[in-house]
């Protein structure tokens, strides 16, 4: 059965009660983020009504991807803490929801996709959506994004066998990353850079899929 923007506002209004009630998040400005992006229309259309694009699941985008579930979308948004301005990085565009939901904080994204059919639909999603500020770029994660480094904030949402190098390079003084390590079981990892030290903390059991390596590589 087809649905109207207001039966998915009404859903998308039932996953922020979750997020905030149940889950406990409490950064009002994600909380709006998530309350006005239309989630569903980053589902290609082929998956949106059987997804359940609002769920409280991952949500699958074709490719054999999914969008990580909401609560992760917004506990990695809440934790790396992007302010106005700042610059941020993700390596996993998939749909470009998470992207978005950055982009609303009013940092500058730059987001890496490398399955060239999903970068193309996040590109045009994002940029109907009034995101068109968002770069994305169809390449290897695992190279960051070197012209536009150093980055406040980077976040990977697939996971590597251990933390890249490269990304930690492109780290601002200040700076802060998540990204989930590991085969089989993950973990999401934090970063930070202070005074020229870096930390590193774990933190959530997660499962994401692989951050893979391309053979040009
Ligand atoms: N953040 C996304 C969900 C990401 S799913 C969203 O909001 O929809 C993880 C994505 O990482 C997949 O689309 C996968 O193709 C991509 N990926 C895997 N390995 C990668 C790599 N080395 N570089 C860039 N992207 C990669």
């Amino acid at each position: 059965m087809k649905k109207s923007e207001a039966d998915w506002a009404e859903e998308r209004q039932e996953m922020v009660r979750l997020l905030a009630g149940f889950y406990r998040i409490h950064d009002e400005r994600i909380l709006r983020a998530m309350e006005e992006i239309p989630r569903h229309l980053f589902v290609p259309e082929r998956f949106r009504l059987i997804a359940d694009p609002y769920g409280d699941h991952p949500c699958p985008i074709g490719c054999g991807q999914t969008i990580s579930q909401p609560y992760i979308v917004v506990y990695m948004t809440e934790k790396l803490n992007p302010q106005l301005g700042e610059k941020v990085l993700e390596i996993g565009t998939g749909s470009g929801y998470q992207a978005a939901v950055l982009a609303a904080t009013g940092a500058e994204v730059y987001t890496i996709e490398t399955v060239p059919e999903l970068a193309e639909h996040a590109r045009q999603v994002l940029k109907e959506n009034g995101f068109d500020k968002v770069q994305v770029r169809c390449g290897d994660g695992y190279a960051g994004w070197p012209e536009a480094a150093p980055f406040d904030v980077i976040i990977g949402t697939c996971a590597p066998e251990a933390v890249p190098l490269v990304l930690v390079e492109q780290l601002a003084e200040g700076g802060r990353m998540m990204l989930p390590v590991g085969t089989g079981i993950q973990r999401l990892v934090i970063l930070r850079r202070r005074g020229g030290v870096l930390t590193q903390e774990d933190d959530l059991p997660v499962r994401f899929v692989p951050m893979v390596h391309t053979k040009t590589v």
